[in-house]
């Protein structure tokens, strides 16, 4: 189906519960997890596990994200979430749930959002709760690690790098205050999403006359069941994605285009009453 289609659907809908995913900030050069069929890409992410039980690969992880993190934080905005900011200023969007990491729509002015899977660029203790900004640590990740600071690697997801053939068993990971393992304030595989950002989620979808999603293939659960609950509810669901996702059989319509060029109508048209 067309972007005219799209075009209608939104128009159509006053109310509209959004759901974006990794192909919403593809075009600002954050790299996709998944290909078009919805299957990895490279090996898979770090599992809260691995991340929690093994220190060798907590060497690894943020040693990565020493090398990744510079480019991940100069990322900014595309088109799509320039589009999703001018929706809510038109008082169009009873929510968006993001599972990116990147905090991008925030940095486009939008603020009815819930970050499904947390933020990268804060950093939280495992034993006492404590969190500080993911920039002070890389200060720290820098002053005990030079020897990592030239190190280039291609960028991957969330702030991650590839590093071949490195030997991370010299890194030097900080602690928190309390001796605890820090960790990012993101949802790892293998962890839950908090169950109040669920239920807060659930409460907008109640409100809203129909859903939208944005650069997603569903294929996680924490995304996906927000299209099942929007199907037991009778209210339609549109997705604009490249390649298939999890919910086709529950779409309405189904748009497969880049996110910034499908909503670019969003941009071009006449600001609404304000
Ligand atoms: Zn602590």
């Amino acid at each position: 189906m067309s972007i005219a289609d799209l075009e209608r659907f939104i128009s159509d809908h006053r109310r509209l519960f959004v759901l974006t995913g990794a192909g919403c900030s593809t075009e600002s050069g954050i790299p996709d997890y998944r290909d078009a069929d919805g299957a990895w890409k490279r090996t898979g992410p770090m599992t809260f596990q691995t991340f929690i039980g093994d220190a060798h690969a907590r060497q690894r992880y943020w040693a990565r994200s020493l090398v990744g993190w510079p480019r991940f934080r100069r990322a900014r905005p595309n088109g799509a979430h320039a589009a999703l900011a001018r929706l809510e200023a038109d008082d169009r969007i009873e929510l968006v749930v993001t599972q990116n990491v990147d905090g991008l729509h925030q940095v486009a002015g939008q603020r009815r959002v819930i970050d499904l899977h947390g933020r990268l660029d804060t950093v939280r203790c495992m034993t006492c709760g404590r969190t500080r900004s993911r920039d002070l640590l890389q200060h720290e990740l820098l002053e005990r690690n030079p020897q990592f600071a030239g190190l280039a690697a291609e960028d991957a997801p969330d702030g991650d790098a590839d590093l071949d053939g490195v030997d991370f068993s010299t890194f030097d990971v900080p602690a928190c205050d309390c001796g605890g393992i820090l960790k990012p304030d993101v949802v790892f595989f293998g962890e839950s999403v908090p169950r109040e950002r669920v239920a807060a989620a659930m409460d907008a979808l109640a409100g809203a006359d129909a859903m939208l999603v944005i650069g997603s293939s569903l294929m996680v659960y924490s995304g996906f069941r927000f299209a099942r609950a929007a199907a037991e509810a009778g209210k339609p669901i549109a997705a604009l994605n490249i390649g298939r996702t999890r919910a086709d059989h529950l779409l309405s319509l189904k748009v497969s285009a880049s996110c910034a060029q499908a909503l670019a109508f969003v941009l071009d048209a006449e600001p609404s009453s304000a």
